[in-house]
This record gives structure tokens, C-alpha cells and sequence, in this order.
């Protein structure tokens, strides 16, 4: 049900962003380029009106070429919120807004429209439940224009990671108590315990990612060889995966850097496909972070599209915590950066078996995404989704599966060599 609801979601989804990417990959027909054109000609108009629902919260988005102005009260008995746009027509694309609703929406069950006054019109979304709304605009970015953005979050939040939290809590309590008998009857011994390791598909939600020739998005390949891979690295006894995200919903970058540390993720793997400015580039690579500049002008034109993603996906920088990000930024990443560096090598290793290598060395960058301090963190890049035959290997099941394979592989012989300390919790309990 969830996954046919997922693809409805993204056939919803795909005119409005396809159309804004037509510029960069020349995909669409000319016919939609100009209809696009005179759709933007108009102030004052909707141009595009998404909805990215989703257990974790509810996204709704509407862009336009000028600034929004806009107005939000929330209502109760029945819980309700009411959004008043000034100076907005109903135009086709608004009015398609409550077919887009879906059944499966956690917190949306209805959207309608009303007058306020002949020039404001009124957005009505009936709630399932009460809710906490954010309400922020985003200033244009890339071929973005204006956005509205209005996330509806559950009053008690979604928690992803408390059904692994208390998993690993059992284990190293069941761990730390094993030890002790075996240490009592062998007068030694050491703690075991799984390994987690945090996997993270890039993009989702508003950020597509890249997008390849036939309109492959990078968000879903990148999910789906996370999903193989968690469930290769759970199929054994010594690992435990986590996904920073499981579904089709965007996730800020600092987000999925604090649920790797949340989680005490013994390794950080960003999952990612995308796309150069030549159809030619292809093949497989890994990336460590670096602190002082990069390895090669690819690797930092690369980083900066990767750190767009939170202004292409849409953060509100009101809500956000300076001082943890300062914290992140700041700390020297040395012994990180050298044990994301090994890993790095043997999750190389293992893909240039399967895949060409663009590069035959982990490269370095500056991505947010791999800043844990205290976290070896790598960027893998499976594949340019921009090359007509690796988009093709990224949409088939066979090469998902040895993509999953090889990272899996790669990450168990680097646990081999480097096994992880005993966690300072579980000995004292
Ligand atoms: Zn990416």
C-alpha cells in the first residue's frame, strides 16, 4: 500500500520538477519548456503546489516566481489550519493541491479553498489530528523560485531510532552481562557487541537529487541500495544498521549527522549517484571529509552540490541550534578523517570490483554530511546517474544488489581489521 502511495506521490511530484529541470538536462519536450514559461510570466500566481507526506511530518510547499505574502491560524474542533495567500489566484495547478492529498497522509485528510476578501485567498487543511506546524518561506535557489514551506509535525514527535536505541541497550546489557560470567569462569575475556552503522540515502522529499537522462532520480536509487545494504549488513550477527532516512522525505544534512550520533553509529555511510556537467563521466567513488580544502576541483564542485541540498530541500533556519553546529564545525577531525580514510579504502576496494572507479583513490572534501567528529564518516558515490548506461545499472535490481554487496563487503573487512572498543556504557553499565 505504502510503496503504491509512494509512487503516486512521486508521479505527483515529477511534472513540477521535471519542468523546473528542463534548463540543466534538456529532458522535456519543448511544448512543456513554454508552458512553463508562461506559467512563471504570472505574479501572483502558484506556479507549483507539492506535498511530501511522511510519518516523520508532513511537508507542504508552494512555490511561486514572487515572494508570497501569507498568513497562518491554527484552528481546533476540528483540528484545522488555515493558510490566506494575498493576492493568490486559484490557479489549475492550486486547485489539483486536494487530489494530491493522500489517503495514506498521517496528518492531512483535506484541503479546501475559500475567499477571505476578493484578494486573499484562503488555503483550508482539515487535520487528522492535532498537530505542530512550521510555517517558513525559502528565498529562490537554484531553479527554485519563492517558497512557502508549512511542515506538519506529530505532538509527540516520530522517533525512528527508539526501536533500535532499546535493541542495542538489551544487547549490551545482555553483552556486559555474559561478559561477566565468562569473565569469572576464564579469569579474562572481552566485551563483544554489534557494530552500528549508520546508512544514509542522500536527498529526498523536495530534493531530488540528480536526475539522469530518462528521469531517474537520485533520491530513490540511493534509498533502495540502502535498504539492500541494511538488510545485508542486519542479515549477520555482528552489525546493526540504521537509516537516517526510510522513506521519501527530506532530511537537513546536521539532522542526519545527529542521528548517526544519537544512535552511537560506529561508521557513517552516505549513499549517493549523481551527475557531472559531461554525460561521459562515469564510475564509482568514495569520499572522506576534508578540513582544508579538496583533493581535486571535482571532489569540491561535488561537496558544494551536496551541501546545496538543505537549501534545495528546505530548512528552516529559525528552528535551527547555532551552538551544535558551531560544535560540529569546529572540532579537529584528524583521527576521523584518518579512520574514514581506511574505511574508505576498503569500501573502494571492494566497489572497483564491481563497478569501473572514477577514481582509484578515497578523494577529500569538505561535505557537511561527513562531520560527526567522532564518527568515521565516508561518501560513496555508486554511480553517475548523468551516464546514460551506469543510470541504467542504478535503476536495475541486480546492480542495486552488488552495490549494496560490495559497500557491505568493503565495511565488514575494514571492521575485521579495526574492530571497535567496547563501549564505555556498557562497562559501567
Ligand atoms: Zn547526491
Amino acid at each position: 500500500m505504502r510503496d503504491r502511495a509512494d509512487r503516486r506521490s512521486a508521479s505527483v511530484a515529477r511534472f513540477s520538477i521535471e519542468r523546473r529541470r528542463a534548463c540543466r538536462w534538456l529532458l522535456v519536450p519543448a511544448a512543456q519548456s513554454l508552458a512553463s514559461t508562461f506559467a512563471w510570466a504570472d505574479a501572483g500566481r502558484i506556479a507549483s503546489a507539492r506535498l511530501w507526506p511522511a510519518q516523520e511530518y508532513t511537508r507542504l510547499i508552494l512555490e511561486a516566481p514572487q515572494a508570497i505574502a501569507h498568513q497562518l491560524t491554527a484552528l481546533k474542533d476540528p483540528p484545522r489550519i488555515v493558510l490566506d495567500l494575498a493576492g493568490v489566484e486559484l490557479t489549475p495547478e492550486l486547485a489539483q493541491l486536494p487530489s494530491r492529498v493522500q489517503p495514506s497522509d498521517p496528518y492531512i485528510a483535506a484541503i479546501r479553498f475559500g475567499r477571505k476578501t476578493a484578494d486573499v485567498l484562503r488555503v483550508v487543511i482539515d487535520l487528522r489530528t492535532d498537530v505542530r506546524s512550521e510555517l517558513f518561506a525559502v528565498a529562490p535557489v537554484a531553479e527554485y523560485g519563492h517558497r512557502v514551506v508549512l511542515d506538519l509535525y506529530p505532538l509527540t514527535p516520530v522517533d525512528p531510532l527508539a526501536a533500535l536505541l532499546e535493541e542495542i541497550k538489551a544487547a549490551e546489557a545482555r553483552a556486559a552481562s555474559d561478559n561477566e560470567r565468562s569473565t569469572a569462569a576464564r579469569g579474562g575475556g572481552k566485551a563483544s557487541r554489534r557494530i552500528i552503522v549508520a546508512l544514509d540515502p542522500g536527498h529526498g522529499g523536495e530534493d531530488p537529487g540528480a536526475v539522469g537522462p530518462r528521469g531517474t532520480y537520485e533520491k530513490h536509487v540511493v534509498l533502495a541500495i540502502a535498504k539492500r545494504l541494511k538488510a545485508r549488513l542486519d542479515a549477520g550477527n555482528g552489525m546493526r544498521a540504521m537509516l537516517t532516512r526510510d522513506d521519501d522525505y527530506f532530511v537537513p544534512l546536521a539532522d542526519r549527522v545527529a542521528r548517526a550520533r544519537r544512535a552511537h553509529a560506529d561508521l557513517f555511510v552516505s549513499i549517493h549517484a549523481d551527475a557531472f556537467r559531461e554525460a561521459r563521466a562515469r564510475g564509482s567513488s568514495v569520499f572522506a571529509l576534508s578540513e582544508h580544502g579538496a583533493t581535486s576541483a571535482a571532489a569540491r564542485w561535488l561537496a558544494q552540490r551536496e551541501n546545496a541540498a538543505d537549501l534545495i530541500g528546505g530548512v528552516n533556519l529559525d528552528g535551527r541550534d547555532p551552538v551544535l553546529a558551531r560544535t560540529l564545525l569546529d572540532l579537529s577531525q584528524t583521527a576521523q578523517i584518518s579512520d574514514s580514510l581506511k574505511v574508505g579504502r576498503h569500501v573502494l576496494r571492494e566497489i572497483g570490483g564491481h563497478n569501473t572507479l572514477h577514481k582509484a583513490i578515497v578523494e577529500q572534501a569538505g561535505f557537511a554530511v561527513l562531520k560527526a567528529p567522532d564518527i568515521p564518516s565516508i561518501l560513496v558515490e555508486t554511480a553517475f546517474i548523468s551516464n546514460p548506461d551506469e543510470e541504467l545499472k542504478l535503476r536495475s535490481d541486480k546492480h542495486q544488489a552488488r552495490f549494496a554487496e560490495s559497500i557491505a563487503v568493503g565495511v565488514k573487512s575494514y571492521f575485521a581489521q579495526n574492530p571497535p572498543l567496547a563501549r564505555a556504557a556498557s562497562s559501567t553499565g
